[in-house]
């Protein structure tokens, strides 16, 4: 069986005041041991402090990018051994947002998967196909391409470590999600590619699925086989959306 896992993305959103109020709301409604694994990932500059307001909580902590660089002249950047040191145990890597506007390759996003693990932070890979790719009927080369690209550079062992997360382009943060059966698709895709490398690394990955994901159809994704769990955007930054979605998330 695999744990279920709805992640919350803050993006670029909180300020100290509001990620307070938020955590409060979060950690008297999210049980101390519950069925699923929730994870917050806040803004960078907030990671250490949301993790001190978590503490004591089943909430788990989570920074939305890494740098793929250990230190050194890279104004702006993060390593992973510092969010480690602040306490963050996860990191998204690939966010379709970071690949598109930041211009962020394949081979980026796989050194930055392996800059994490490297600090035993727990990547969370992003893969998704925007609209025309999916109407050109090239979903499946686009998340092939994306993955494989992580697994050439860090094998497939590494992924015994990992998360991934399903997140279409055209149904993030636009309140169109995949429909279930669209979701299972290219979950079992993606499972299946894993597989092919190491069945029991496969059977064991939690394959999330990220794009408008709302406590209205969270249980109907996560019916589907392979999914897994959500990585959730605007959703997460309400308590009320986000402690209905990490419920009824995680009911079996
Ligand atoms: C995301 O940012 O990863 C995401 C899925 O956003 P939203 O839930 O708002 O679509």
């Amino acid at each position: 069986m695999r744990r279920p896992i709805v992640a919350g993305n803050w993006k670029l959103h909180g300020s100290r005041a509001d990620n307070a109020r938020l955590v409060e709301d979060l950690t008297a409604q999210i049980p101390s041991k519950p069925a699923g694994q929730c994870i917050v990932c806040p803004p960078l500059v907030y990671v250490q402090e949301v993790g001190r307001l978590l503490r004591g909580s089943s909430i788990e902590l989570g920074a939305q990018d890494v740098c793929a660089e250990t230190h050194g002249a890279f104004t702006g950047e993060v390593s992973a051994a510092m969010l480690k040191d602040v306490g963050a145990e996860y990191v998204i890597v690939g966010h379709s947002e970071r690949r598109l506007i930041y211009r962020e390759s394949d081979q980026l996003v796989a050194r930055k998967f392996q800059a994490a693990q490297s600090k035993s932070l727990v990547p969370i890979l992003c893969l998704g196909e925007q609209l025309a790719e999916r109407d050109a009927d090239r979903t499946k080369d686009v998340i092939g391409r994306q993955l494989d690209a992580v697994l050439e550079l860090v094998g497939i062992d590494a992924f015994a470590h990992a998360v991934i997360a399903y997140e279409p382009v055209w149904a993030i943060g636009t309140g169109r999600n995949a429909t279930p059966a669209q979701a299972q698709e290219v979950h079992h895709f993606i499972r299946t590619r894993v597989a092919a490398r190491a069945a029991a690394v496969a059977a064991r990955l939690r394959i999330l699925y990220g794009g408008s994901m709302k406590p209205d159809n969270v249980r109907a994704l996560m019916a589907e086989v392979d999914v897994d769990g959500g990585l959730v955007g605007g959703a997460s930054l309400s308590a009320e959306s986000f402690v209905r979605l990490v419920k009824e998330g995680s009911t079996p």
